[in-house]
């Protein structure tokens, strides 16, 4: 069967997004929830600081006891005990005491202001006092940071360290989130080996997977990184089956494009639910996306050479992964930037140029070629330059649109 006209970039994400939903909305311990978003808008249960507590180390006093004190005419009173954080078991104040104090512990009943330690002579059994607080001076008023009833976290919320310290401060023990998507990653190819294995003449050590599966838990997904499966039809479908059940999304790398062994094409075709055809970009022309399985799983079929996965997960499975879990914007934002050097493109594809930006003197470089296979480019490249289809050349000192590869999006991990 001959593949179809090219569609173009915006058509092919459109179509992905149309068939991605936002994932359902479960309650998580808050370390997992790390980087997602609110699913729903949190409101205090209880004020903040909970309770009257003191906000340095010094003697608890009435004010109307220690009005007067001065260097000059120095206050004294009795001390009648201490009251430490977690340790308060005095919890009323008399007339003309004072109580010693520490940071964070509740101020006793009767008592309107905090004397630090630095006015005082520290004394243990009596206090003399140098010099009179104002009117609740170092004490912390409950509730106000936070009142019990505010909104403090509104639907959508990326939850990030901050974020989670004032859950938990306000008591709570989880939250709830959209989980995060489950993706199985298969790198296809017979000429595949693992890390650290030995390769032949005719092999080749899997990149992809590593680079995907890092791409996707980045992204704030849970992975399986599955490795390795030949350019057999059966086995793929066997290894595909196998890893149906855990998966809310897959994805793919290698024989999608017009080659004699294109074992995703093979094996997934006859179904009639992946859609594969050519996107008019460069690099990442081949892909495929459509749904697998009783449970309808979305599978994304990406080409094999390194750099054009990379580019068509950040394109394409990036998106829909944040959009599974609500973050917003789905994706990652592009920026303009001056072009450094001038550069060519064939007409009638977007073009993806690997590049470093540097964004303090708004300009943007081109980085080592454009072959697709160029990992080592790849890997020194920060951003890509996004030459429109219908343009062919640029000159030096040219506005373009820049896509950061590393920046711009918040969420994920
Ligand atoms: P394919 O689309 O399967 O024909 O692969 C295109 C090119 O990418 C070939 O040179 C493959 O050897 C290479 N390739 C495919 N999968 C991987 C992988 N997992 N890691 C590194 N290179 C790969
Ligand atoms: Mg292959």
């Amino acid at each position: 069967m001959p593949d179809p006209q090219p569609i173009t970039v915006e058509e092919h994400l459109d179509r992905v997004l149309a068939a991605i939903e936002p994932l359902a909305v479960s309650t998580q311990p808050l370390l997992d929830a790390l980087g997602l978003a609110a699913a729903e808008p949190v409101t205090a249960g209880v004020s903040l600081p909970g309770f009257d507590n003191s906000a340095m180390d010094g003697y608890a006093v009435r004010l109307a006891d220690v009005v007067s004190a001065t260097s000059d005419a120095p206050v004294h009173l009795p001390v009648v005990g201490a009251i430490g954080a977690g340790a308060a078991d005095l919890r009323d104040l008399p007339e003309g005491t004072a109580a010693k104090i520490m940071t964070g512990a509740p101020v006793p009943a009767g008592a309107d202001a905090v004397v630090p330690y630095e006015w005082t002579d520290r004394g243990a059994e009596h206090v003399r006092i140098d010099r009179a607080p104002t009117e609740g001076q170092h004490v912390r008023r409950a509730g106000e940071d936070v009142t019990a009833g505010d909104l403090v976290l509104e639907a959508g919320t990326v939850l990030g360290p901050r974020q989670l310290g004032l859950l938990a401060s306000l008591g709570h023990a989880r939250v709830a989130v959209r989980h995060r998507p489950r993706v199985v990653v298969l790198s296809t190819g017979s000429e595949l080996r693992e890390p650290g294995q030995p390769l032949g003449h005719d092999s080749i050590h899997d990149g992809n997977s590593f680079l995907l599966a890092a791409a996707a838990r980045r992204a704030g997904a849970a992975v399986y990184r599955v490795g390795i499966v030949p350019d057999q039809p059966e086995a793929f479908l066997a290894a595909l089956e196998e890893q149906l059940v855990r998966a809310d999304v897959v994805v793919t790398s290698g024989g999608v494009s017009m080659g004699d062994y294109d074992v995703v094409k093979a094996a997934l075709r006859p179904l009639g639910t992946v859609w594969f055809g050519p996107v008019a970009m460069q690099p990442g022309k081949p892909q495929g996306f459509g749904h697998v399985g009783p449970g309808r799983v979305p599978i994304f079929t990406l080409p094999g050479n390194p750099v054009s996965a990379y580019l068509s997960f950040e394109l394409f499975v990036l998106p829909a992964l944040r959009k599974m879990m609500g973050l917003t914007p789905w994706s990652r934002p592009q920026v303009t930037a001056r072009l450094t050097h001038a550069i060519t493109s064939p007409p009638g594809r977007r073009q993806l140029l690997r590049a470093h930006l540097d964004v303090a003197e708004g300009t943007v470089s081109p980085v080592g070629g454009p072959g697709s296979h160029l990992v080592g480019g790849l890997a020194d490249a920060d951003a890509v330059v996004v030459v429109p289809e219908d343009v062919t050349a640029l000159d030096a000192g040219a506005t373009v649109s820049v896509l950061p590869l590393d920046t711009g999006l918040d969420g994920g991990l």
